[in-house]
């Protein structure tokens, strides 16, 4: 059995759609660096690696496992699955680390099935206990209220870890080691793509998803045309957007923008949030936000127990004084 710092740990890799590394690639090599060799595994197009492994050394991955699939594009996770399964034979490694996407939550379940393992999800920090025998994984529960941890005894564990929660980051490796391997064709049933389309998203403003920075507006901020006051807070400090679900229900922002339990979980650096109150299934999407600024004209609205800076006042008034504050500064 693999102790601290001696195993490999396999890293899937989310890929955009021109093969570069997602940006949840950096903080999964940075949790596998932290427990053992980071082994990234990629799914790619028939020769079409090499950049992909170089970026991923650079990211920190000492070996590179790069999955050739025929079918990767028009099958859900399947490509993903059978090169988990491949590659945890291949480096003998007992955890995997996935990101805590919906796509790869999928793969997390089905190579739990295919590979005989056990699922650690939505985890948010990942260490070794104090005898380096037990890999222990860290949640925040209920909300970000309280932290519990969970560990797999015997058998592969496989680890979902929430974007943007780890911090670490691996150093960098000039030459990782790269292996090719087509993917074994999968007998198990998988959903097949038939049709898709894109959507382009008609902003310039970051994903709210992985933003370093995120502006969310509440019900409080009143109407469709005053959320504009979100959005221009946002533009100034170079933002994402995310709302509150009453924000949503009322027909402010579409419900992309959610923030929350049904919605996106954030953890960004900076998370400002402008006529919310506070509620637990709100705080459960960004109560482990680095650093909180709540705008609230109520003194005693929940979100206040969670900011670590508050504003007890109008939006409409503090939020513009804001702005222009912010704008002085940089002139
Ligand atoms: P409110 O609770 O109405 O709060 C508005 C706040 O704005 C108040 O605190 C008020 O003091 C303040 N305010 C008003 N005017 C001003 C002003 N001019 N200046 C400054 N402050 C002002 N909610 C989510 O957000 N995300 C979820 O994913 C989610 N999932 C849910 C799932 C379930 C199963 C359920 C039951 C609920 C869920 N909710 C979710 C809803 C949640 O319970 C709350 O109803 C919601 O978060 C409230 O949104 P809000 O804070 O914008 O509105």
């Amino acid at each position: 059995m693999a102790t601290e710092n001696t195993g490999n740990v396999l890293v899937l890799i989310e890929t955009t759609g021109g093969g570069s590394p997602k940006s949840t690639a950096a903080g999964l090599l940075g949790a596998a660096a932290g427990i053992g060799i980071p082994v990234a595994v990629a799914v790619t197009a028939p020769g079409g690696g090499a950049e992909l492994a170089a970026r991923l050394g650079d990211l920190g991955a000492a070996h590179v496992y790069l999955a050739e699939s025929e079918t990767a594009a028009t099958e859900l996770g399947s490509a993903a699955v059978g090169a988990l399964a491949d590659a945890v034979q291949a480096y003998s490694a007992s955890v995997v680390l996935l990101p805590a996407t919906n796509d790869s939550k999928a793969v997390a379940g089905r190579l739990a099935i295919a590979a005989g393992g056990s699922v650690a999800a939505d985890v948010v920090g990942i260490r070794y206990d104090e005898e380096g025998q037990e890999v222990i994984a860290s949640h925040a529960v209920f909300g970000g209220d309280f932290s519990t941890e969970s560990t797999v005894e015997g058998g592969l564990m496989i680890v979902t870890v929430r974007p943007g929660s780890v911090e670490a980051r691996a150093g960098a490796v000039s030459n990782p080691e790269v292996r090719t391997a087509a993917v074994a064709a999968t007998a198990a049933p998988g959903a097949r793509i038939v049709e898709a389309s894109e959507s382009v998203a008609v902003t310039d403003r970051p994903a709210l998803r992985g933003a370093r920075t995120v502006v969310s507006g509440g019900r409080g901020v009143g109407s469709k045309e005053a959320f504009s006051l979100v959005e221009d807070l946002a533009d100034v400090l170079g933002a994402a957007v995310g709302a509150s679900r009453a924000a949503v229900d009322a027909g402010y922002i579409p419900q992309s923008y959610q923030v929350g339990q049904t919605g996106v979980t954030v953890t960004p650096e900076l998370y400002v949030a402008l006529g919310i109150s506070g509620a637990i299934q709100h705080r459960a999407g960004m109560q482990t936000s680095k650093t909180i600024v709540a705008i609230n004209k109520d003194g005693d609205a929940p979100i206040f127990e969670v900011a670590d800076f508050g504003v007890v006042g109008d939006v409409f008034s503090v939020v513009p004084q804001l702005i222009t504050e912010i704008n002085n500064r940089r002139n």
